[in-house]
C-alpha cells in the first residue's frame, strides 16, 4: 500500500501548479460549473456560517469569512480555463495568479473555518452547494502538501492501520475483549453468515467505549443475527476531509472487504456523521459490487422498536433535554426525525433546539477541524452560539448522534465551565430498555 499524503513546510511553484491542475480538472464538470456559475453575491450565507457570525460576534469582522468568498479563487480557475471571457484575460496576461501566500489563505478558509457542514446551502437562493466547492480546494491543497499536518498524520495512520487513531487489528480486537468483559456482554467478531455488521469508529473505541457495550446490549436483545469484523473495523474515512476520493477508496475497500467475508446485508454504522456520509452515500458509487444496507445504529433501534424486538419503558433523562442533530446525518443525510422522536422517548422534558433539525447549528468541530490544532480558536468561538441556542431553552442535556459532535460539545462545554450533559442517544436507548 503506497498511498501517504505529504505535509509540506514551504510552498514550491510546483505545489502552486498541483494545486491549480486539480482545481482546473475538477471544474470541467457541470453540475461544480453550474455552482461556480450562479453565485449572485447576495451574502445571505454569511448569516448561516458559524465560524462567519461568531468571529463577528466576537468583535472582528472577517468579511473573508462569507462562504462565498471561500469559492472565489476556484471560480477564478474555472473562468480562466472554461469561459471566453477568462481565456482573453489571461491571453491579455490578466490570469489567475497564485501565490504562496494565497494557497495559505486557502488552506485558512477551507480547513481551518469550514467545517463542510451544509448550512450555508440551505438558505443560498440559488442552491449552490458551497461545500462541494471548498471540498475540491480541500483536494487540491492536500495533494500540494498543504493540508493541515494533524490531518496528514491522522490520514496516514489510517491508511496504514485502518484507523486515524492507528488502532491495528491486534488492539482492536484487544479493546473488544475489555468491553465484552467489563460489561458481561456477547460481542461476536468475524461470525460468518452474518445478517448484520456492525461497525464502529476510533472515537468509540477509544472515548465511548460504553457506545459499543450498548449498541451490542440491544443487538443482543434483539436477536439479531450480527457481528464486529477484524478487517472492516472502523468506518472513519480521512479521505472524506481532505477531498480525496482514492483515498476514500482505499480506506473503503476494508469495509467492502470485511462485510463481505461475513456475508453481510446490513452495514449498521455507529453514531459518526462523516462516515456515514461515506458509507451510505459515497462508496455505492465508489465500489461496484457494493450491495449492502446501511442503517445508522440509531434508525436500528428505532426499527427494532417499532417491531417490539426491545422495548423502552425509563425515561432516563430527568432534567430539559434537546436535540443537537448531526449536520452529516441529519442536514445532509436527512435523519432528523427518528433521533427526535427517540430522543423525546428517553427525555421526561423533551425541548426543540432553537434551530431544528435541517437548520441546525454545526458543533464547530466536524470536517476534521476538531483534530486540526490551528483550527481550535475558531472552533471555541463557534461554540458561543451553541451556548445562547441552550440557554434560551434551558438545555441541561444535550443528546447527540454522532461520536464526534459529543466530543466536540463536551469538550467546548467544560472550557467555557458549561455543565451540560453530553449524552449519546444510542446509550440512552439502551439504559431505557426494559430489563
Ligand atoms: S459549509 Fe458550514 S462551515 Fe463551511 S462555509 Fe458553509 S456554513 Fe460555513
Ligand atoms: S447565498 Fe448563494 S448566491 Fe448568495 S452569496 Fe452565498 S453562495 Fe452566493
Amino acid at each position: 500500500m503506497n498511498l501517504t499524503v505529504e505535509h509540506k513546510e514551504n510552498i514550491s511553484q510546483e505545489d502552486i501548479n498541483i494545486f491549480y491542475e486539480f482545481c482546473k480538472k475538477s471544474v470541467d464538470n457541470a453540475e461544480i460549473a453550474s455552482y461556480l456559475e450562479a453565485c449572485v453575491r447576495c451574502g445571505l450565507c454569511f448569516e448561516a456560517c458559524h465560524f462567519a457570525v461568531s468571529e463577528n460576534i466576537s468583535g472582528k469582522m472577517k468579511p473573508e469569512l462569507v462562504p462565498a468568498y471561500k469559492a472565489d479563487l476556484l471560480r477564478d480557475i474555472y473562468k480562466e480555463n472554461y469561459t471566453i471571457l477568462g481565456k482573453i484575460k489571461k491571453a491579455l496576461g490578466f490570469g489567475v495568479k497564485i501565490t504562496p501566500e494565497k494557497i495559505k489563505e486557502q488552506k485558512f478558509l477551507v480547513y481551518d473555518t469550514c467545517t463542510n457542514c451544509d448550512r450555508c446551502a440551505r438558505v443560498c437562493p440559488m442552491g449552490i452547494e458551497t461545500p462541494k466547492l471548498t471540498s475540491i480546494v480541500r483536494g487540491a491543497l492536500s495533494l500540494a502538501g498543504q493540508a493541515p499536518e494533524d490531518l496528514v498524520n491522522a490520514t496516514n495512520a489510517a491508511l496504514e492501520t485502518g484507523s486515524p487513531f492507528g488502532i491495528d487489528k491486534e488492539s482492536y480486537l484487544q479493546i473488544l475483549t475489555d468491553i465484552s468483559k467489563n460489561h458481561d456482554i456477547q460481542i461476536p467478531i468475524d461470525k460468518n453468515n452474518s445478517e448484520y455488521l456492525y461497525i464502529t469508529t476510533s472515537l468509540d473505541l477509544t472515548q465511548f467505549q460504553d457506545s459499543i457495550a450498548k449498541a451490542a446490549k440491544i443487538f443482543n436483545r434483539a436477536n439479531l443475527n450480527w457481528t464486529m469484523s477484524s478487517i472492516a473495523r472502523e468506518g472513519s474515512n480521512m479521505g472524506v476531509f481532505l477531498g480525496r476520493k482514492d483515498i476514500q477508496k482505499e480506506l473503503g475497500k476494508r469495509i467492502l472487504e470485511g462485510a463481505k467475508k461475513v456475508g453481510a446485508k446490513y452495514l449498521i454504522y455507529a453514531e459518526c456523521g462523516h462516515g456515514y456520509q461515506f458509507l451510505r452515500y459515497v462508496a455505492p458509487n465508489l465500489f461496484e459490487d457494493w450491495d449492502f444496507e446501511v442503517i445508522l445504529v440509531d434508525e436500528l433501534a428505532y426499527k427494532l422498536i417499532n417491531e417490539r424486538k426491545i422495548n423502552l419503558n425509563k425515561k432516563v433523562l430527568k432534567q430539559t433535554a434537546t436535540l443537537h442533530y448531526s449536520c452529516q446525518i441529519g442536514r445532509r443525510g436527512g435523519l432528523t426525525q427518528i433521533p427526535r422522536e427517540l430522543t423525546k422517548m428517553v427525555s421526561e422534558n423533551y425541548v426543540d433546539s432553537i434551530d431544528k433539525a435541517e437548520k441546525n447549528l454545526c458543533c464547530g468541530g466536524g470536517g476534521g477541524v476538531v483534530i486540526n490544532e490551528e483550527a481550535h480558536e475558531h472552533m471555541q468561538k463557534a461554540f458561543l452560539l451553541k451556548i445562547e441556542q441552550y440557554d434560551k431553552v434551558g438545555a441541561k442535556n444535550i443528546v447527540t448522534y454522532c461520536a464526534n459532535c459529543q466530543f466536540v460539545l463536551d469538550m467546548n462545554s467544560k472550557e467555557y465551565n458549561r455543565d451540560y450533559q453530553i449524552k449519546s442517544l444510542i446509550e440512552l436507548i439502551a439504559e431505557a430498555m426494559e430489563d
